[in-house]
């Protein structure tokens, strides 16, 4: 249990939290600027501005630079950097994995990382990129792990020292109280990442790095990216913050916060300045070659396509609408999970691109997790896309079906029809029948997740999830008769033919909110008016 981060609310595996570090609390899920400490596009003291409550930047660039070394050990690393607020450092292995080597040792760094007084400091891991040969990713990680180890015991240890001299009245050291951050190895070895993930829980991290995944996001690799994080995130402490180091793509905030990380760095935006390239939710663009500006941010609101191509200060421009657009989409986030909308903003994200839809698929390959993880109850499920029958609220209510027991006869319809023929009043028990779920007791209408807003006309992969819910309930209560009301649209599907076997079909005339499914002129019914709705049939 962790004892830095409280969970405030939850959607799928996403969560809004705030993370407890010395120098104040921040709200998660949120993006760490990266401050390079030789060259700063935007001044860290602007950062606030933006959204940023925590900043990122490297002890190894301070360590090795003796100018910015001694000012960092002499007046700390916020004076340094110029920001009060928390910042992490990241240790080196940066640079180990760009040069394959750094003139630093696990202990120096950590002692250096608590003598500048970083909130958040970064054991020299080694970070093992994807498609590495498993004996090699495993050795890396039993190397990553020793000194894993070796940290967590050097900062305990000066964290048992500093409370005996809080005890005996002495004054408190700067670095006493770091937090430190347990990296998370494996490269694309799933069994490695999931192994990794196990130990670092065992050890009591403050925060988990994702690590070594940002080749993976350079090529749009993000199905596999899916598949690392569901790894780690199902053999970790769920109470800990999960850091998804070097993710900076506003596009992929969503899946990765639907999937249980809390925390980003950016060093994108000033990056992607630098080559010219303007950020958006829904992908990149080169600048050069927008007609239109499609954002309101401060800078785009004052400029057009033409005036910032011609800026003579057009990096640092392009550096501010990047940032601005990037706490834009946490600040959508963190509202989605406040209305419990996360699935839908991330099935709109995962439309901005062919391999996001690969990723969206990988995501709902997960969705036995994510079921234990999203909340029972929540606003509106909106059918966003063909994949929202894969959700974990539709694969909560399969392991639920076993819970509904019937007997008599049972009548399954669409919640509005006519023309069939049939009664309400002879049966026992009615039910309606609702992609993608299935069928369900009409008593449930208005509850959560019945109350869906579905397409008119379901997807293939929709209605089979639905007919196959209804066949397995019909399976679970043998001794009740059930007839199923067919409606006139999208029931060619060979699930279809397997309900015939079960149970008495006949057709009727299904009406939706939106109008008739027959007859486009009919008379529409009121919404949620079941009295009206039933009157109104034509039994
Ligand atoms: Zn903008």
């Amino acid at each position: 249990m962790s004892r830095i981060f409280e969970i405030i609310e939850k959607d799928a595996a996403g969560r809004i939290g705030r993370l407890k570090t010395p120098h104040g609390i921040v709200e998660t899920p949120t993006v760490m600027p990266v401050i390079n400490p030789n060259l700063r596009i935007i001044d860290p003291s602007e950062m606030r501005e933006f959204g940023a409550e925590i900043l990122i930047t490297n002890s190894y660039i301070i360590y090795s630079k003796p100018e910015l070394k001694e000012k960092a050990l002499q007046n700390g690393l916020h004076e340094l950097i110029g920001f009060d607020g928390p910042i992490m450092t990241d240790s080196g292995s940066f640079q180990l994995s760009v040069y394959g080597d750094v003139n630093v040792e696990n202990h120096e760094i950590i002692a250096f990382e608590q003598a500048i007084g970083t909130d958040i400091g970064v054991p020299l891991d080694i970070p093992t990129g994807p498609d590495v040969r498993y004996e090699q990713a495993a050795d890396e990680l039993k190397t990553t792990n020793e000194r894993l180890t070796e940290a967590r015991r050097l900062v305990e240890e000066r964290r048992n020292k500093a409370a005996g001299n809080v005890a005996a009245g002495l004054e408190k050291i700067r670095g006493d109280d770091m937090l430190l951050a347990g990296p998370i190895q494996g490269s694309t070895h799933l069994d490695l990442r999931a192994k990794s993930a196990a130990f670092v829980s065992g050890l009591d991290f403050d925060v988990c790095p994702i690590g070594a995944v940002v080749p993976l996001m350079e090529s749009y690799r993000y199905e596999e990216l899916v598949n690392v994080i569901a790894a780690v995130k199902k053999n970790l402490d769920p109470t800990v913050p999960v850091h998804l180091f070097g993710a900076g793509h506003p596009m992929m905030f969503a899946l990765a916060v639907a999937l249980g990380c809390d925390l980003f760095d950016s060093a994108a935006y000033a990056l992607y300045a630098k080559g010219g390239r303007y950020i958006t939710e829904n992908g990149t663009y080169q600048a050069d070659r927008l007609k239109y500006l499609p954002c309101t941010c401060p800078v785009c609101s004052v400029n057009t396509a033409e005036s910032l191509q011609k800026a003579a200060n057009k990096e640092e421009l392009l550096a501010r609408h990047n940032l601005y657009v990037t706490f834009q989409e946490i600040r959508r986030i963190k509202q989605a999970i406040h209305d419990g909308k996360l699935m839908e903003l991330v099935e709109l994200r995962c439309h901005s691109h062919p391999q996001m839809m690969g990723a969206l698929s990988a995501l709902y390959q997960h969705s036995e997790w994510l079921e234990t993880c999203d909340p029972a109850v929540k606003s509106t499920f909106f059918e966003c896309s063909a994949e929202s029958g894969k959700r974990p609220e539709v694969l909560r209510y399969s392991k639920r079906l076993e819970r509904l027991t019937l007997f008599g006869n049972v009548l399954i319809r669409p919640q509005k029809y006519h023309k069939s023929g049939l009664k309400d009043s002879d049966f026992d028990s009615i039910l309606y029948f609702k992609p993608p779920f299935g069928a369900y007791p009409s008593e449930m209408d208005e509850n959560y997740p019945f109350n869906a807003e579905i397409q008119n006309t379901p997807s293939i992969g929709s209605l089979e999830t639905a007919l196959s819910n209804t066949i397995e309930l019909i399976r679970l209560n043998p001794d009740a008769k059930f007839t199923f009301v067919k409606g006139k649209r999208a029931f060619d599907s060979v699930v279809f033919s397997e309900l015939e076997k079960v149970c008495a079909v006949i057709s009727g005339n299904e009406k939706t909110e939106y109008g008739d499914a027959e007859n486009e002129n009919a008379e529409n019914e009121v919404p949620g008016n079941e009295e009206a709705d039933n009157e109104n049939a034509e039994f």
